[in-house]
């Protein structure tokens, strides 16, 4: 029971800890930018939806479907069925913060029909990654705790697919500010928004994009904590 104990003791918690603080203050951040601007309405009055398919067939996309998603903040394009899903608050709501989040969207099935790679590459990474997170704390849980011969290897095996995860959460980042850098650069140039609004959007989607940093940070915190776990554990 020594090496348990020890484990759930051990001062590296803090940086767990401080990444769960960070992810919070984020997502607290996010949410009320986001519920100030929801009630600000957009002053041409299209909703979500309509913004959506507008910059759809701007630019030249009409394989791209436009749908509602229930929920709150489930906002996503899916590039495998080609989907654009917005949630309640979103979809048929005429707000500036809808107006932003639904060009967002847009930008990333821009992205995808223009062979963006940071995309690409995180696209591509999803089936990796997906069984990396599965099985990486079991693997560093039996290299950390289990006197075995093999506990190395398991070790081992567990930081780098936890790395893996750590990496897919780097790459999002570019990802995401791309899309709102062109979602930002759309609605200026669409008439959709006034100058003011276009600023109020901005500030809705950095918001959303530090809740990505924000979980990035938190990993790679969580990935420096194994590793230090992993140092103490061959010394
Ligand atoms: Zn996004």
């Amino acid at each position: 029971m020594y090496y348990p104990m020890y484990y759930y003791m051990d001062p590296t918690y803090l940086l767990v800890l401080a990444g769960v603080v960070i992810c919070m203050l984020a997502s607290l951040k996010m949410k009320s930018t986001f519920r100030k601007y929801s009630h600000v309405r957009n002053h041409s009055g299209i909703t979500g939806r309509e913004a959506a398919e507008q910059i759809l067939r701007r630019a030249g996309i009409y394989d791209v479907r436009v749908e509602h998603v229930p929920g709150n903040l489930t906002d996503h394009y899916d590039p495998r069925s080609k989907v654009l899903r917005l949630s309640d608050a979103t979809y048929q709501t005429s707000s500036v913060a809808a107006l932003g989040v639904a060009a967002h969207e847009c930008g990333h099935a821009i992205q995808h029909a223009t062979g963006y790679v940071p995309l690409h590459i995180r696209g591509s990474l999803v089936p990796i990654v997906n069984f990396g997170s599965m099985i990486a704390w079991p693997l560093i849980l039996i290299g950390l705790f289990f006197n075995t011969g093999s506990s190395a290897l398991f070790l081992n095996l567990g930081i780098l697919a936890f790395s893996l995860a750590v990496l897919f959460q780097i790459i999002t980042l570019p990802v995401e500010f791309n899309a709102s850098r062109r979602a930002v650069h759309i609605l200026g140039g669409s008439g959709m928004l006034y100058e003011d609004e276009v600023r109020a959007t901005k500030k809705v989607l950095f918001a959303a994009a530090l809740t990505y940093v924000a979980g990035a940070v938190s990993s790679v915190l969580q990935l420096l904590r194994i590793l230090m776990l992993a140092n103490n554990r061959r010394n």
